[in-house]
């Protein structure tokens, strides 16, 4: 990265260069927007997932510019309404709706559902791609659940809806201050980890990767920048730096890619079975079981959290204890033999294994033992006084939480710029912000959502 690289951000909306501008605050970079080079059209934002466009958009821009290029995507996930309204936030209620009638909208998708059932969360995906075509990805995300109705005056879009977890669901983002939503949004997060590579990078001036941006007029129109000398960016992508060979991971997903079984689903069955679960828990669990038997259901969040719930001031140890017992009797022998054998294959050229899994961790960790795999993430549950306490030690590894825990991860081990993700597998159409991110994703006995982008995108699906 060389010292006044100026990198042009993907929109025409000035409020987001400002804002971008704001939180990438690192002299030796210069922001532009594409109006300020002339540039007046957007590409079509076809993906289906938010890091899939902001990457759209990012490679729009270099495309056209020939400098590095940031974008960023952002929308809600509704757990309840499987992951909607995702890419759509903008348009859910149609392609002229307002944040009003999306809003109303999603009240009356969700109905009555129970507060415990709204858990919702915002995500940003950022994409910078520097003047080689290399690539950074970083996403933040915020948790919450969807109110019954709007509150606040602050922000926009489903901000009045979303009750944020970390103020106990106590206030929505609109009765935040703008001050204290910045600090907390899915935005500032996924640029904060951007910021830190960018940082990086910047301080690797001389023997840069980035080098020094064209003036306007190489461009296509002359430019101003939006603000001064600023910047920002970090790694999590696929491409790393140039310089130096950086670590291929290769990325495992448990239930239904290494095993060919759900392992919240066994868990509660033997629960169920040694009658340690809430009759509420078994109640809810059989509805999502015969569900899931019918095909309807592969969510595997509502059965993880039944099986919170019946460890509730359960003692940790035995708790532990039963889910070690599941591993070596059940779960072990659903290990798929093609699976392990595409991890000696990886292990033979020298690629570095994660496992991430929402899965629980004792069970992981007794897989992780077994197969001899160094790193894993996956859910923690949190203990007090040695039992424990239904709730999970921060955010499960689920959906977009998947790559955001690997990006923070491999940053931590590797260095932001130490690592490229070669494989991915999963199952799951939630696995696919951390498959989007590998250069070889590969889908096995996929859910049909996943087999639709799989089947658009030419990854690979062999039958396992
Ligand atoms: P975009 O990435 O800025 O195009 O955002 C897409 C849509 O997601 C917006 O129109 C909003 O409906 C929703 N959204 C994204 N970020 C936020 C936020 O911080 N608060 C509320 N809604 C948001």
């Amino acid at each position: 990265m060389s010292k006044n690289t100026r990198i042009v951000i993907a929109t025409h909306n000035k409020h987001k260069v400002a804002e971008i501008c704001a939180i990438l605050n690192i002299p030796g970079c210069e922001f532009i927007c594409l109006d300020d080079l002339g540039i007046t059209e957007a590409p079509e934002e076809d993906a289906s997932t938010f890091l899939g466009n902001a990457r759209i958009k990012a490679r729009f821009a270099h495309q056209k510019t020939g400098l590095p290029s940031l974008a960023d995507d952002s929308g809600l996930e509704v757990d309840a309404l499987d992951g909607a309204p995702g890419v759509f936030s903008a348009r859910y209620a149609g392609v002229q709706a307002s944040d009003v009638d999306n809003n109303a909208k999603l009240l009356e998708e969700l109905g009555d559902l129970p507060a415990e059932m709204r858990t919702a969360r915002f995500i940003c995906a950022v994409v910078l791609i520097d003047q080689e075509g290399n690539e950074m990805v970083a996403v933040g995300s915020t948790a919450g659940r969807i109110g019954f109705e709007p509150r606040g005056s602050n922000g926009f879009g489903y901000d009045p809806l979303f009750l944020v977890k970390s103020y106990d669901y106590e206030r929505t983002m609109a009765q935040l201050d703008a001050s204290v939503k910045n600090t907390l949004s899915h935005r500032f997060k996924a640029l904060s980890i951007l910021r830190e590579g960018l940082a990086l990078e910047l301080s690797k001036a001389s023997s840069g990767t980035l080098p020094a941006a064209p003036n306007a007029t190489d461009v296509e129109t002359s430019t101003e920048p939006v603000s001064g000398s600023h910047a920002g960016c970090s790694h999590g992508g696929s491409i790393g730096s140039p310089t130096k060979k950086p670590v291929e991971i290769v990325v495992f997903d448990f239930d239904g890619t290494l095993i060919d079984a759900s392992s919240p689903v066994k868990l509660i069955s033997r629960l169920n079975r040694d009658r340690i679960m809430t009759r509420r828990s078994v109640g809810l669990s059989l509805v999502w079981g015969v569900k899931y038997k019918l095909g309807l259901r592969r969510d595997q969040i509502k059965p993880r959290r039944y099986v919170f719930a019946s460890f509730k001031d359960f003692h940790a140890s035995d708790a532990n204890a039963i889910m070690k017992n599941l591993y070596h009797e059940e779960l072990r022998n659903c290990l798929r033999p093609e699976a392990l054998a595409a991890l000696e294959e990886h292990r033979a050229q020298e690629r570095h294994i994660v496992v991430v899994s929402a899965s629980f961790e004792p069970i992981i960790r007794e897989l992780c033992a077994d197969l001899d795999i160094e790193d894993f993430l996956c859910t923690r549950m949190e203990i007090s006084d040695g039992s424990y306490t239904g709730e999970t030690l921060g955010m499960p590894p689920e959906g977009i939480e998947k790559l955001t825990q690997l990006t923070q991860w491999a940053n931590d081990k590797f260095g932001v710029d130490g690592w490229i993700v070669t494989h991915a597998y999963g199952d799951h159409h939630s696995d696919v912000h951390v498959m989007e991110t590998a250069q070889h994703p590969i889908a096995i006995d996929p859910d049909r959502k996943l087999e639709r982008v799989a089947k658009k995108r030419g990854w690979q699906t062999p039958k396992w």
